[in-house]
């Protein structure tokens, strides 16, 4: 019901040559469908979760193709190879992941192995692209929020030179293309 009423009645779809001046509507990624403009912000947020596994699917390959030794946090470096490129990598790309999708950066606390990061999506789902650099088993507690100053300028942060490295692994992201 309510999709009917957010489908756009517009004449222009219907084959009658109208010219806008304003998009009467927009096409949504998730159902392909004609949204009026005035419904397109609520019918957006109720396919939030859809857009966002969306957007993650086109994005993941490329940040795995972005990481690399240099990008790892500098206790990793020395053990970091492709077969586990994921390590030391979870700051660097929470940010990324935050920059591409928004939502919050969550700290928390890995047993053995110490500080970790993920994020919470707008939708409230978690993402955490880089839990695969554990061993299948591990528990990773949940934590809490952590804002951009305190994961790029904290101590620990400036000690694990986070800024740097994610200014690296952004500008790798750009020029990476898959099937590379
Ligand atoms: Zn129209
Ligand atoms: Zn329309
Ligand atoms: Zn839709």
């Amino acid at each position: 019901m309510i999709d009917r009423l957010e489908e756009c009645p517009c004449l222009c779809h219907r084959g009658f040559n109208l010219k806008h001046c304003v998009a009467c509507c927009q096409t949504c990624p998730v159902c392909h469908k004609n949204i009026s403009s005035q419904h397109f912000e609520a019918h957006s947020r109720c396919h939030q979760r859809d857009l966002e596994q969306l957007i993650l699917k086109k994005v993941e390959p490329r940040i795995r193709l972005a990481w690399s030794q240099d990008t790892a946090s500098p206790n990793c470096q020395k053990i970091w190879s492709r077969k586990n490129p994921a390590l030391g990598q979870c700051a660097v790309t929470a940010l990324l992941v935050q920059d591409l999708l928004g939502g919050e950066l969550i700290r928390t606390e890995v047993s053995g192995y110490g500080s970790h990061y993920y994020n919470r999506l707008p939708s409230g789902d978690t993402a955490d692209l880089t839990a695969e650099q554990f061993p299948p088993v591990t528990h990773i507690p949940p934590g809490e929020p952590r804002d951009r100053e305190y994961v790029l300028n904290s101590p620990g942060a400036v000690a694990a030179r986070t800024k740097e490295r994610y200014e690296l692994l952004k500008n790798r992201y750009a020029t990476v293309r898959p099937g590379q």
